[in-house]
């Protein structure tokens, strides 16, 4: 095992900054993070972030048609009402470029910024259990020698590109939707392939078919979608949200999800069919994630779920005049949810358009990337731009990517290498003083992300006030209870559908060679937040306090 202290010790270029905590990221939860650290318990702390500004997904993920699937009126902060006031969101679903407004607006209002280094991308983070310190390096060279550490990383933010021979070779442009230009693409005029249909090509592909000479989707595995049905905010729910913060916040904590509806209480299989179809035919017109609300067996039942994917089935089939094309849309082969279930605009409507085109890459997987475009095992597709809408390497990649050594120099992915392994989602055995937030094993992918943020961050903070108050010096999750916590997130899932989906990114299938391994917590939001209070209740259960 490498001499870790040694590494940062012969490091002498830079300089060194000591800190009670360092924040890695400065995304919603980096944010949050440092605003509680810095202002509630006076810390010294910084946040380092590898953009140039705030936003985290937001500030990478600026492809085309880029907008939220949770609505905008749940789809912020809530702890500062006076702050829920001062905001006024424009339309049902925030777009990307309000939301970076809107955390722009964040950041200053705190005046945050001032503690964030942007430009910054910390490439190891290793604990010196002499001095109890976490010695955090970044790309350019730096140290900063801290205490605590928690990583703001974001679940969804390593870009996958899968690896096709001959990327190199190819002639026009390619782009992957994580990683988009800040100066935009232009596809005017241009036969473009987008490959990918999850939530984010399901959103791309309507814009880039309105300006592309031609779009090619070259689709793997069939997805389910309902209509967003994004509209401008009325004047009147504008006020309503003015009004009512408190309501929304409690709204919002005291649903499974952390959205403002609840799921409802009926059962699709106890529903006689017409009632059923007309519950759905309702949910598809109101649009949105509501719809998997409908009933309250659509995840623990797959005969229940069946009644969901037949009727999205149907209304493909009903959308797309092509019945070739319209076929392969529907050939849906998981449980409706058990994927992240995506909304759109237009997206099955695109298919109508004489500019675009749908490849069975299931039947004929790509091949390889000449330089004239995308060569599947049937053809080659000339191409001047490719989009990889391919996803991440979800949840474990963006602390993967960093690396972090704890107790005697054990390297985390070593620690993870047959899957995540944590308590509560918060910590890792072995790992003193470094906290997660919405990483696998908490609730974070399944719930509105904001909701789950505050949660964890709000937490953190007031574990370290506590830890400040009783004169302790280091939390470390125990092994027992990490593994007891592992073993009821993988049950939990198991009473679910959503193991179901073979090729989720939930379960780390979309990475070849990646442990197969559900890393989301699925007992819900409520539930989550109850198991973590009480944790603290019990005197820190399941830690060790020194
Ligand atoms: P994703 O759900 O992982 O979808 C990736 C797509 O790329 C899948 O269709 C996948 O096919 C395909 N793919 C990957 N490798 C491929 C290969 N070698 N050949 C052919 N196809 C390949 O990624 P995403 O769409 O970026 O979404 C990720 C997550 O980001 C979402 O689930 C959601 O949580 C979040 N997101 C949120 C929003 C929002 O709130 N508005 C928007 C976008 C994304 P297979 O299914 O066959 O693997």
């Amino acid at each position: 095992m490498a001499d870790v202290t040694t590494d940062f010790a012969t490091d002498k270029s830079s300089g060194t900054t000591e800190l009670d905590a360092l924040v890695i990221g400065a995304g919603f939860a980096g944010l949050y993070q440092l605003l509680c650290l810095r202002d509630r318990l006076g810390l010294k702390v910084k946040s380092l972030e590898a953009g140039s500004g705030v936003g985290g997904t937001w500030y990478w993920n600026r492809y085309p048609g880029a907008r939220c699937d949770s609505e905008s009126h749940a789809y912020w902060y809530t702890f500062s009402p006076e702050m829920m006031r001062e905001w006024e969101w424009s339309e049902r679903y925030p777009g990307q470029a309000e939301i970076m407004r809107y955390l722009n607006f964040a950041a200053d209002r705190f005046d945050l910024k001032k503690d964030i280094q942007f430009d910054t991308r910390v490439t190891a983070a290793h604990y010196d259990q002499a001095t109890n310190r976490w010695h955090v390096r970044t790309e350019a060279g730096e140290t900063f020698v801290v205490k605590f550490l928690i990583t703001a990383v974001g679940c969804l933010s390593t870009a996958n590109v899968p690896n096709f021979p001959g990327l190199d070779s190819f002639k026009g442009d390619w782009y992957h939707t994580g990683e988009w230009p800040h100066e935009g693409v232009d596809f005017t005029g241009k036969r473009v392939g987008m490959i990918g249909t999850g939530s984010t090509g399901i959103q791309a592909a309507p814009v880039i078919a309105e300006t592309a000479a031609h779009l090619t989707v070259f689709q793997r595995t069939a997805n389910y979608s309902v209509p967003a049905r994004n509209v401008p905010l009325t004047p009147e729910f504008q006020q309503y949200i003015k009004d009512n913060p408190t309501e929304i916040r409690e709204a919002t904590h005291s649903t499974l999800n952390g959205q403002p509806f609840r799921i409802e209480e009926r059962m699709a299989l106890e529903t006689p069919p017409e009632e059923r179809e007309a519950i759905y035919e309702k949910a598809w017109e109101r649009g949105g994630l509501q719809f998997r609300a409908s009933f309250k067996d659509m995840m623990a039942s797959k005969a229940a779920n069946d009644t969901a994917a037949e009727f999205i089935k149907g209304k493909i089939r009903e959308i797309v005049k092509d019945p070739k094309t319209a076929a392969l849309l529907s050939d849906i082969d998981h449980p409706y949810a058990a994927k992240r279930p995506p909304i759109d605009s237009g997206y099955f409507e695109t298919f109508n358009r004489p500019n675009v085109s749908l490849v069975d890459v299931k039947a004929a997987p790509i091949e390889r990337i000449s330089p004239a475009g995308v060569c599947t095992k049937d053809a080659e597709y000339p191409l001047d731009i490719i989009v990889f809408a391919t996803g991440f390497d979800a949840m474990t990649g963006p602390m993967l990517r960093m690396d972090i050594r704890g107790r005697d120099g054990v390297a985390l992915k070593d620690a993870w290498e047959a899957g995540p392994r944590n308590y509560l989602g918060l910590q890792v055995a072995g790992f003193p003083n470094l906290f997660t937030i919405t990483g696998p094993g908490s609730p974070s992918v399944l719930c509105n992300m904001p909701v789950a943020i505050e949660q964890h961050a709000e937490w953190i903070a007031d574990c370290i006030a506590y830890m400040r108050k009783q004169g302790l010096e280091r939390i470390e999750a125990r092994p027992e209870a990490m593994d007891q916590w592992v073993a009821e997130v993988n049950e939990i899932a198991s009473k679910t559908l959503l193991p179901m989906a073979k090729h989720s990114w939930y379960l780390g299938a979309n990475i070849p060679g990646k442990p197969k391994v559900f890393m989301p917590y699925a007992g819900g939001m409520v539930r989550y937040r109850e198991i973590c209070t009480e944790v603290v209740e019990r005197g820190y259960e399941g830690f060790s306090l020194t």
